[in-house]
């Protein structure tokens, strides 16, 4: 009986030649990978950088922080209008999954005072290492300066390298290309013209977890930028139609305006706003987050006597440094020497913000391939045999592990299409 004949021998034999390439090598391609070699696909993975991971391993300079412990419910709802989108790929490989895989790669996680869950070693590159050590041991082959550009007339995928471009072809495609932010560490969204090109929707790159351009005046920027507002809050949407928001943490002067967590945090709407109008968007900062208004009423219009007004402040209610100078910047002349005007200033300190920063600067981008033009598997709808994967898919999510987690899921939810598809 010839294989061709014996629908066993034929599954099987098919099984054993099936072949996937994986273009990308972040944590989303990389969680593809694994999938499908664990099933004993054929895996190749191309990258057009000399190495892979290598925003990974940048996420793991100032800590690597991997997911988040609050209640699922809270965790789902960082992903904002794409929750419904994200939840399904979560509800596979959610935050306490993620964990039980970074243990099984022999490393250990923590929860931080925040609730953010980090290595134990709070780095990025013993547990890149650990994983891509166990991803040749399944037999993934790596592809380094392997720049994809697009297919060839016979619908090869079609790659530059240092030794000219190579056609290749695969059963299946997963790309998981990144986003538009650090294009030097590979992600530099030069995949989105490929794909708008074959009729895939792609919604605009747009920055995501980014700082904002403020236009200090030159005394301000030369005495302040670098400097960190500890134990601020800011105020959002108070006086417009949205409901106000307030959130407290810490943010950074910078030389153009101001980044960092709590920007970060409030970002994605601050963005929109600035987005629809023409004047920039105004936050209010709380320089004093736990004292009460009248308190600060009161401290400030104690007598000052013979003292400057920035000790006054500093003696009656801590303000110095960048906190002071925020005032002095912020502030009219007449404002400050008003008690109650001032108190409030203090309060409620209004700030404008003109625009957001560059993607390239951005943590992440919002923006990318429409789950509209995608099948519940992560399937290209115009595309068959081509999935996507991780920050290229149209979400975005605030720092604090959700980023990671996600493309992680995605990574892995696309490597499960694929088997489901593959025959
Ligand atoms: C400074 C910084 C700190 C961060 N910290 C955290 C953190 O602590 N926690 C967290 O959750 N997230 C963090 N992030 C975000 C997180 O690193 C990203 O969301 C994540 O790496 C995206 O994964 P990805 O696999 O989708 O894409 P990427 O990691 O961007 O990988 C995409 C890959 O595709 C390759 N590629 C692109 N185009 C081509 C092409 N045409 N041909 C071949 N290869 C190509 C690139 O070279 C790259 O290797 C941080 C990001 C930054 C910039």
């Amino acid at each position: 009986m010839t294989s061709l004949n014996n629908p066993e021998i034929q599954t099987a034999a098919t099984r054993a030649t099936r072949h996937a390439v994986i273009i990308g090598g972040g944590p989303a391609g990389l969680m593809a990978a694994e999938v499908l070699a664990a099933d004993g696909v054929q895996v190749d993975v191309y990258d057009a950088m000399p190495s892979v991971g290598r925003k990974f391993l940048l996420a793991g300079k100032g800590g690597m922080n991997l997911t988040h412990s609050e209640p699922y419910e809270a965790f789902l709802s960082r992903y904002g209008t794409r929750r419904a989108q994200i939840s399904p790929m979560l509800d596979q490989f959610g935050p306490d999954a993620l964990r039980a895989w970074v243990q099984g790669l022999g490393i250990a996680t923590f929860v931080g005072s925040s609730g953010r869950v980090f290595p134990t070693d709070m780095k990025a590159a013993p547990l890149l290492r650990a994983w891509l050590h166990r991803l040749r041991q399944a037999g993934v082959q790596f592809h380094m300066r392997h720049r994809w550009l697009g297919w060839d007339q016979h619908d090869a995928l079609s790659f530059e390298t240092p030794q000219g471009n190579i056609a290749v072809k695969a059963d299946a495609v997963v790309l998981a290309l990144g986003g538009g932010s650090w294009a030097r560490l590979g992600s530099d969204a030069r995949w989105l013209p490929l794909l708008t090109q074959r009729a895939v929707p792609v919604a605009p790159l747009r920055p995501s977890n980014c700082g904002f351009d403020v236009g200090w005046s030159e005394y301000f920027r030369d005495r302040f930028a670098g400097q960190h507002l500890k134990s601020v809050a800011i105020l959002t949407g108070a006086g417009d139609i949205e409901p106000p928001t307030r959130k407290q943490g810490e943010f950074i002067i910078t030389a153009d305006g101001v980044e960092g967590s709590l920007i970060y945090a409030l970002s994605a709407g601050l963005r929109d706003r600035i987005a629809d109008s023409s004047e920039g968007t105004t936050i209010r900062i709380d320089l004093l987050p736990d004292w009460p208004l009248q308190k600060v009423i009161d401290e400030v219009a104690r007598p000052r006597g013979a003292r400057s007004w920035s000790s006054h402040l500093q003696s009656r209610l801590g303000l110095k440094g960048v906190k002071t100078g925020l005032l002095r910047e912020l502030v009219p002349p007449a404002d400050f020497i008003d008690p109650l005007r001032l108190a409030h200033a203090i309060k409620a300190l209004p700030l404008t913000l003109l625009a957001p920063r560059p993607i390239d600067e951005a943590i992440s981008s919002a923006g990318g391939v429409a789950f509209d033009g995608l099948n519940g598997q992560l399937m290209l709808k115009a595309l068959p045999g081509v999935f996507c994967a991780g920050e290229m898919l149209d979400w975005e999510a605030p720092t604090g592990g959700y980023l990671l987690t996600a493309c992680l899921a995605s990574g892995r939810a696309a490597g499960h299409g694929v088997l489901n598809w593959l025959p």
